[in-house]
């Protein structure tokens, strides 16, 4: 039996089981920008597995620093002790980010870094004795997929189900010149109630690579700080050079309070979340009478491995040579736009520092999972491409370490797949 047969037997998939009757690709090692299958096939990961992967698979690097740290100390309950590599990778952290950020919190991946920033404001306005439990977010977000994450997130078919069980949210439209100073009037009116303000700074991702301008999102993260809510930048995508800067944050002037952060946070290699906050939010915690602490813990929280992993990453990270992949990147996806400019099947193309987004013509079937999303899945697959539509919309965020060879082989089959579907 080959691995897919095997593992079409025993395992529950994330989302594609119960829509592609395809079986799942079995994938046995990766080098660089490339995952190999058992027969040794090919596989350019043009989306960096799930946006993840920034410096490629299998980096020696990250690899070798990992193996040593498991030699070293694999874990420790992280309440009440602490350790190296946590105490490193906090200190690191923070030095690369918009100086206001003064506390880690470690929990387990994105949607728990998200659950942790939500609680953070929650249990704030509870200890200061203020019903303030509506969450500002925008229509179309992701957040995650845990129950907190999930409730700030646009309300589709991945929430139907559980609609009564989801937070009191508040969802606007994305700012622009015509909506801002409507939407600035709607947090006011909401202000008093409104804990914090939810974002997905400058890409909305799981939408559909939906772009949006930094100057009307200032705007209004300003305008919050103005009426007392808090910020949260989710940057569990948009971190670690997505957006041609280490941050999406960094393209903006306003300082976000809470910021969330995984995926690209160890490489792609360990599973592992961060949410940072002020100085002023901590000190609230420290300073409440009746609960001086923040209820939330996890078994795995701080894992030294992981932790190692996010070093190693971050090492690979801050070379001269990753800033000048990225601006390669960059450089070529904006000519590959402009080549792609008037082609009858596409609708737009859009890009932000190393994400392009091409959304193709969908004629009637405008359907997430349609007909379209599955013939373009298949042919980048058959071509050996690892390229995972959202609906109508093919994107590209590639590892950093990805060939121009590799890159160009990419365009030109989405050429050909223009032409062809
Ligand atoms: N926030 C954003 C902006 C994301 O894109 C994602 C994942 N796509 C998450 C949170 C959730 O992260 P995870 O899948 O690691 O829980």
């Amino acid at each position: 039996m080959t691995l897919s047969e095997r593992d079409l037997k025993v395992i529950w998939h994330p989302y594609t089981q119960m829509q592609t009757a395809a079986a799942p690709v079995g994938i046995v090692r990766g080098e660089g920008a490339c995952v190999y299958d058992e027969d040794g096939k090919c596989y350019i990961d043009a989306i960096s597995s799930w946006w993840v992967n920034i410096h490629g698979h299998a980096h020696p690097y990250i690899a070798a620093k990992v193996a040593e740290q498991l030699k070293t100390l694999e874990h420790v309950i992280f309440a009440g002790f602490t350790h190296e590599p946590a105490v490193e990778l906090a200190e690191r952290l923070l030095a690369l980010l918009p100086s206001n950020q003064a506390k880690v919190f470690y929990s387990d991946n994105g949607s728990t870094a998200v659950e942790v920033a939500l609680k953070m404001c929650l249990q704030y306005w509870y200890n200061k004795g203020e019903q303030r439990t509506k969450i500002l977010a925008f229509k179309n977000a992701y957040h995650g997929d845990t129950f907190g994450a999930m409730a700030v997130s646009g309300r589709s078919a991945f929430t139907n189900a559980f609609e009564k069980l989801l937070f009191d949210v508040e969802f606007i439209d994305l700012p622009t010149a015509d909506n801002i100073s409507e939407l600035r009037s709607k947090i006011s009116a909401l202000s008093s109630q409104l804990a914090c303000f939810i974002v997905e700074p400058l890409v909305q991702g799981s939408a559909g690579m939906i772009m949006y301008e930094a100057a009307y999102l200032d705007d209004l993260m300003q305008h919050c700080r103005e009426e007392g809510i808090f910020t949260i930048a989710d940057e569990v995508f948009t971190g670690f050079g997505r957006t041609g800067k280490n941050f999406a944050s960094d393209h903006l002037q306003h300082q976000p309070d809470i910021m969330c952060f995984s995926k690209g946070l160890t490489g792609g290699t360990m599973a592992l979340g961060v949410t940072t906050c002020t100085q002023y939010i901590y000190d609230a915690f420290l300073s409440d009478d009746r609960l001086k602490t923040l209820f939330h813990g996890h078994s795995f929280t701080a894992n030294p491995i992981a932790c190692a992993a996010a070093l190693a990453s971050m090492d690979l990270f801050t070379q001269p040579e990753t800033v000048q992949n990225i601006q390669r990147i960059v450089d070529h996806h904006r000519e590959f736009a402009m080549k792609l400019q008037g082609h009858p099947r596409i609708k737009e193309v859009r890009q932000t520092g190393t994400i392009i987004a091409i959304e193709w013509e969908t004629g009637n079937d405008t359907s997430y999972f349609s007909n379209l999303r599955d013939s373009l899945y298949q042919y980048f697959l058959s071509a050996g491409i690892i390229l995972r539509p959202l609906g109508n919309i093919v994107y590209i965020l590639p590892p950093y370490c990805i060939t121009n060879e590799q890159l160009g082989y990419i365009y030109s089959t989405i050429q050909q797949a223009l032409d062809t579907i």
